[in-house]
């Protein structure tokens, strides 16, 4: 017999198969010896009182063993020979476009800028070491994109259950935990990403399909009639005997290239590509003890003790019409390095599967809107030309100017939390996980007002809702800007593709199509969707 029980349970009990076999032999008369195995389907913490419950959907055994049903399983077929569709970008769009691709029987050639998985790691932990970033290898570019070395969290605002799922059965396909389809708040981790990642590649040559590593696109090629034919691309691999050589990829492409693609979004403008300005978020990274945010979200004095994962929180009030939110928290983990360029400082946050560090971080942010840019209301020289890239523009200088605050390296400038609403300097900074080092800064002084005095007020509400949230044992790590694209490359809703160009389709977070690792993938696979219904069109 296999039922399946929707229960709520203490912490304790949620993490013990043998305590959770008792509870259901209690609550439902069974004996617990009968029951061979219980898998969680649904897992979601309840920590709104003192006492703290776990409410879990669950399937029972009993007298039956557990079937190895974990995931549902998609088939790859090989598609050598068959038309092939240009994947430009490696990250979660392009990656889960080219599975997509492999599945309706397309050959996906996937373009790269950046290193493989494995290799790039090294480039990230330079960072810290020499303060340089390598412009074609961070924590931006290369093999799985922005989402290889990210927090891999996997939950998404889309309603689309459906969609949403399937990226996460690809995932565990590839190796990923299958608690992932358990959780509420689903969490690879990024000390298990890459290996994820990895397995997704060879699925995709092992089908036949390519992955070019080093390989930035640097034009589209356009047909007789204003259709997009393929690509130009330039290997950036100065130890290969082909650096710098231009090549051809031809078909038509995917266009996935995150939102820190500035040479791509460039490129669009001057070839007359339609694109649009796009509102984002700025602001900071806040990192606190993680003891201290698990004491006030769990209500414990003790913290989450031994059976709750590192405490989560979510932050948003409205300042002056403009919404201040926390922005990917990241329980137990790190503060990193995320410039795609020399002369900047962009920070963002991760962590590692067991959530374990000593530090709880997340992005507090303030909404940019295009025309807030038009209003003088900020401190950068900006030009109030009306540009497409105008957002970009201010993201860009803003990231300069923190370099400038930083020393010119990559020690990020920064303030103790309550320092910052009170508009003091810190004089000393606590321990942090950002590893190329902090500075004190005067944030409060040199942020642009729009963004400074939101968050001054955003803080004060916070702390009013979260007793001991706001603390000067918090710092504030500028300057946090890449929350989204600051472009929309403009896409027909029906078809996918580029308003007026046909057989190029802008897909995920740098067409302005996703915000994260799910919507990313979910939007790849809708644009291979897309570009399958284009290739169809030519076969007759
Ligand atoms: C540190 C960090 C933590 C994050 N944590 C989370 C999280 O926990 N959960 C979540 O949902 N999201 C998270 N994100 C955001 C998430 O990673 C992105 O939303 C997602 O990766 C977007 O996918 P994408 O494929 O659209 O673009 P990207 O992942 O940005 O991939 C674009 C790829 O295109 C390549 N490329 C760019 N230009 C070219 C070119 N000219 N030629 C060839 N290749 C090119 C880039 O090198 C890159 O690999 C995080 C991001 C960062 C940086």
């Amino acid at each position: 017999m296999i039922n399946e029980y929707q229960i709520r349970v203490t912490p304790d009990v949620a993490a013990q198969e043998d305590r959770l076999k008792r509870f259901l032999g209690d609550e439902y008369g069974l004996n617990p010896g009968d029951i061979n195995g219980v898998r969680i389907l649904k897992r979601s913490i309840d920590a709104r009182q003192r006492q703290i419950f776990v409410n879990l959907k669950v399937r029972a055994y009993v007298n039956e063993l557990p079937k190895d049903d974990e995931y549902v399983h998609t088939e790859y077929p090989n598609v050598e020979g068959k038309p092939q569709v240009i994947v430009v970008g490696a990250g979660p769009g392009g990656l889960f476009a080219a599975l997509r691709l492999i599945e309706l029987g397309l050959r996906p050639i996937v373009l790269e800028r950046g290193k493989n998985v494995h290799d790039r790691k090294k480039d990230l932990a330079a960072i810290s070491r020499t303060q340089q970033v390598d412009a074609e290898s961070n924590y931006c570019f290369g093999e799985g994109g922005a989402g290889a070395y990210s927090d891999g969290k996997l939950y998404t605002r889309s309603k689309k259950r459906g969609n949403t799922d399937k990226i996460l059965n690809v995932f565990c396909q590839h190796g990923a935990s299958t608690a992932i389809l358990a959780d509420a708040h689903p969490h690879i981790g990024t000390d298990r990403l890459p290996k994820v990642i990895e397995a997704m590649r060879n699925t995709i040559i092992n089908c036949g399909g390519e992955v070019h590593f080093q390989t930035r696109m640097t034009r589209l090629i356009m047909g007789t009639a204003n259709e997009v034919v393929g690509v130009e691309a330039v290997n950036s691999n100065p130890q290969s005997s082909m650096f710098n050589v231009q090549s051809e990829f031809r078909g038509p492409v995917i266009l996935a290239t995150g939102h820190s693609a500035r040479d791509v979004y460039r490129y669009l403008a001057e070839a007359k590509i339609e694109i649009e300005a796009k509102g984002i978020a700025i602001g900071v990274r806040l990192e606190h003890p993680s003891q201290l945010i698990d004491q006030i979200q769990y209500h414990n004095k003790q913290g989450r003790g031994r059976w709750l994962p590192a405490a989560e929180y979510s932050m948003v009030t409205q300042v002056d019409g403009r919404g201040v939110y926390s922005f990917c928290m990241c329980p137990g983990g790190f503060v990193i390095p995320a410039a795609t360029d020399k002369e900047q400082i962009v920070v963002n946050g991760m962590s590692p599967a067991n959530r374990g560090t000593a530090w709880s971080n997340s992005g507090m942010v303030v909404e940019v809107r295009p025309e807030d840019l038009d209003s003088g209301n900020h401190n950068c020289k900006l030009s109030t030309v009306n540009s497409p890239l105008k957002v970009l523009h201010f993201q860009e200088q803003l990231e300069k100017m923190c370099w400038q605050q930083g020393n010119m390296k990559q020690t990020a400038p920064a303030q103790r939390m309550a320092d910052f609403v009170n508009g003091k300097l810190s004089y000393d900074l606590p321990k942090s996980s950002y590893a190329p080092g902090l500075i004190s800064s005067p944030l409060h002084f040199w942020l642009p007002k729009m963004i400074s005095s939101r968050l001054q007020q955003g803080f004060k509400a916070f702390g009013r809702s979260a007793h001991g949230f706001l603390t000067n044992e918090a710092v504030m790590i500028a300057v946090e800007t890449r929350t989204s694209s600051p472009v929309r490359i403009i896409r027909d809703k029906e078809t996918l593709q580029h308003v007026h160009v046909q057989g190029l389709f802008p897909c995920g977070e740098g067409a302005g199509y996703a915000g994260g690792i799910v919507s990313a993938g979910v939007d790849g696979e809708r644009c291979a969707e897309a570009a399958a219904s284009y290739v169809e069109q030519f076969k007759n």
